[in-house]
This record gives C-alpha cells, structure tokens and sequence, in this order.
C-alpha cells in the first residue's frame, strides 16, 4: 500500500521528531518512518555511562525546554525520557518498524520503500543519522588476533572487561570516555591515538564550553579560536607533556572546514596524567595475542575497542540522489535546499553549536521551506 502526504520524514531520532514538530506547527502532513520500535532507538542503545556533553541549555529541541530537574548534562536515560516527552507534547505517533529501504524518484514526488508501510511525498527528510554506519578500519594481521575486536557502538560498560587489558582505539569523544569508563572500573586499559587532537574543556569560567563558540558563531572560525586558546590551554594544560599533538586548525575551524568534532574532555585527561590511562600510538600491525605500534613496543592485550567513528553511506537508501551526496555517499548540504528538488537532510553534518541545537535550527528551516515549496 501506498498513501500520499505532504512529506515524508526518515528517522524518529532527535532530528526526525524536531522536523516532524516543525512540520506539523505549519499544518503539514507529514509521517514518521522508523525502523525500530520506539523514538530515541539510538540513545537507548548508547553506552550505560554517557551523559550529554553539552549542556541542558543548548541543547533542547524547539518548543520544549530539558527539564531542569536532569541537571546541567542529561543522563542518557534523561534524554530518552525526553524524546519520548517530545514526541508526547507535538502528539508525533511515527510509523514503526518501518525500514525504509530505498527512497526514489516516482515522477514529481518521492517514494519511500518499506513494504506496506511505503509513503509517496513531494518531500521527503532523511534523519537517519550516522549510527547505522561504525567505521572500523583494517590492519594487518587482525583476523589472526585472539580475542574480540567491537567498535565503540556496542560497547555497554566495563563489566565484561574485568581483569582484562584493553586497548582502545581513537581518541575522540566515544573513545576518550570509553576508557575513561574501564580505568575507573580499574581495568588495564591503553588508548590508542593517531592523529593530533582538539580538547576543550566541558566548562570555561565555570561556564558550558558551548556558550563560547554560539557567542562568537558572528567572527571568522580562525579569530574566535584564536580569542578562545589561550583561556582552552589553561583549562587543559599540556598536552604535549602528555605525548599528544594538537591539531593544527582550532576547535571551531577543524568542526566547520573539516566536520571534525572537537573532544569535550570529561576527566579523561586526568586519568592520562595519573598513569590510569596508558597512552599509546597509532596501530601497526595485530598479532594473535595483541598489537604491534609503530612507535611504542608491541603489547598483548585480550580485548579492542574501535572508536573509530562513523561514516554514512547514503547511496544504497537514496540511489536517486546522487547529486546530493559525495563520492563517498556523505550528504553535501543539511538543513536546506540539497541539489536534488524535494530532498531534505536534517542534521547529518556537524555543527561548531552541538548537534542537538543545529538538529533544532535545521528542522524549523526546513519546515518553513516546505511550507514554502507547497504554496508554490
Ligand atoms: C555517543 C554519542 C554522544 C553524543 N552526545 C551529544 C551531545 O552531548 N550533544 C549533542 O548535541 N550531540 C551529541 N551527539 C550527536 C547527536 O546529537 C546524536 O547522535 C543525535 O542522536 C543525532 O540525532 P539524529 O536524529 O540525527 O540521529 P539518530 O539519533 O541516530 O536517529 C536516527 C533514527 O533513524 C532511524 N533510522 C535509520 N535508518 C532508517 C531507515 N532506513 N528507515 C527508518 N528508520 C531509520 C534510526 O533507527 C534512529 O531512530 C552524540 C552522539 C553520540 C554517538
């Protein structure tokens, strides 16, 4: 069966409820079409210590603040409660298990596949996000390496790694909390870590570091990094004592010319100081019983954890489209007009502001130019 509306939205994650929100205060038709069984289905599944690492604040979707009562950063479980709190207050009921497994061009309008529930639109919205896509890079020698090998996305917490060495991989926001996580369970962990880093602070001047790039969001990236270091070097100290290299761009221009999110640091470089956290360089080769580094000796450890990040792929779900997507699959624009007519995508790119708070900004810009394309 096929029914028509005015748009079609994919995803019932942060960004799919915030634009169906904003499409239904503009009296636009709009279903949600979620593969899983409940809205938040990612955040359900997030590791058990993970709070918001931006602050309650600035980081609520439009038309209905976080509670107060979760604190400055949300537990997990709080910003599952207030997705379904969401989705509750703008009376959002998506379609569930519906997975959408093509979106293509059916004359004028949009088709997405998913089987009885497919929905034909002039607009459809991808809000599918990033998590169906974990990246795990190969090396040499892994398939003989003894124990187990999962990217950060199905780590939980630290009881299965009790009495273990562990090697983290990736020293980004999953990762360094990651092995934060096993050190204070006091498990043996090292992390692994490649590239030069950008660490901010959670709080400046007892401030959330996300008030500092939306007051500059006006300046250059170059100029408000250059205003911000001196005061994110002070909070952080050295970071080449520790052995780390800092990246060359700063925080705010490495997020917009490059879509590297900076890592907020939650006490994981303390634990590097203290020696609970062993770091280590980038990954050779693996051998059965544990890793060979470039530079530092080879190790043996019993489990790895890949924080190696995502990549979405969008070709397969939008084989029509490749005019919005890179060679990669990546989508080239979010939260405006993409190069095909009709298809939107709603915070699938990072933003210098948080993600929750640019997921906000980009669902009302959608929806007013959907309004608009309907009066046309
Ligand atoms: C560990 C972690 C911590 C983060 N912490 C913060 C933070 O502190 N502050 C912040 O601002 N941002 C944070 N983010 C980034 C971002 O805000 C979140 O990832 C957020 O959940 C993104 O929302 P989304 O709706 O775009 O995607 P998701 O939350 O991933 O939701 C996508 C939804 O689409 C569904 N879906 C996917 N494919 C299909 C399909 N083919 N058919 C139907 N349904 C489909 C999924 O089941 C899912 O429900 C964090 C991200 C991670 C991974």
């Amino acid at each position: 069966m096929t029914s028509s509306c005015d748009a079609i939205i994919i995803g019932a994650g942060p960004a799919g409820l915030a634009t169906a929100a904003a499409f239904r205060a503009r009296g636009l038709n709009a279903p949600i079409l979620e593969k899983s069984d409940a809205v938040g289905a990612v955040w359900r599944r997030h590791y058990d210590r993970l709070h918001l690492h931006t602050d309650r604040l600035r980081s609520g979707l439009p038309g209905l603040p976080i509670p107060k009562a979760y604190g400055r950063y949300p537990s997990r479980a709080h910003v599952v409660e207030y997705l379904e709190a969401y989705a509750a207050k703008f009376d959002l009921k998506p379609v569930f298990n519906a997975n959408v497994r093509s979106v293509r061009r059916d004359g004028r309008s949009w088709r997405a596949e998913a089987g009885e529930n497919s929905r034909s639109a002039p607009i459809v919205v991808v809000a599918t996000g990033w998590a169906d896509y974990p990246h795990a890079p190969a090396w040499p020698g892994m398939e003989t390496f003894g124990g187990p090998i999962m990217h950060s996305s199905r780590y939980r917490n630290p009881t299965p790694f009790a009495g273990k060495r562990v090697l983290v991989v990736g020293y980004g926001n999953s990762g360094a909390e990651i092995a934060l996580d096993l050190a204070e369970a006091g498990v043996n962990v090292a992390l692994s870590v490649r590239s030069p880093v950008n660490i901010v602070p959670r709080e400046l001047f007892g401030l959330p570091i996300l008030v500092f790039p939306t007051a500059e969001q006006w300046l250059p990236p170059r100029v408000a990094d250059s205003i911000n270091a001196p005061f994110v070097q002070f909070a952080i100290g050295s970071l080449e004592k520790l052995g780390l290299k800092r990246s060359a761009k700063g925080p705010i221009q490495a997020i917009k010319e490059d879509g590297r999110v900076p890592l907020i640091d939650v006490g994981t470089l303390d634990a590097i100081r203290d020696g609970r956290i062993k770091l280590r360089d980038d990954i050779a080769s693996f051998t059965r019983e544990g890793v060979d580094f470039k530079q530092s000796p080879a190790e043996r450890f019993d489990a790895i954890i890949l924080a190696t990040g995502f990549r979405a792929d969008l070709r397969p779900l939008l084989p029509d489209a490749k005019a919005a997507l890179s060679a990669t699959g990546a989508p080239l624009v979010s939260g405006r007009a993409t190069a095909e007519p009709g298809l939107f995508f709603c915070g699938a790119i990072p933003s210098a502001l948080g993600q929750f708070r640019q997921i906000g900004i980009e669902a009302t810009r959608i929806a007013d130019a959907a309004q608009s394309l309907r009066a046309a």
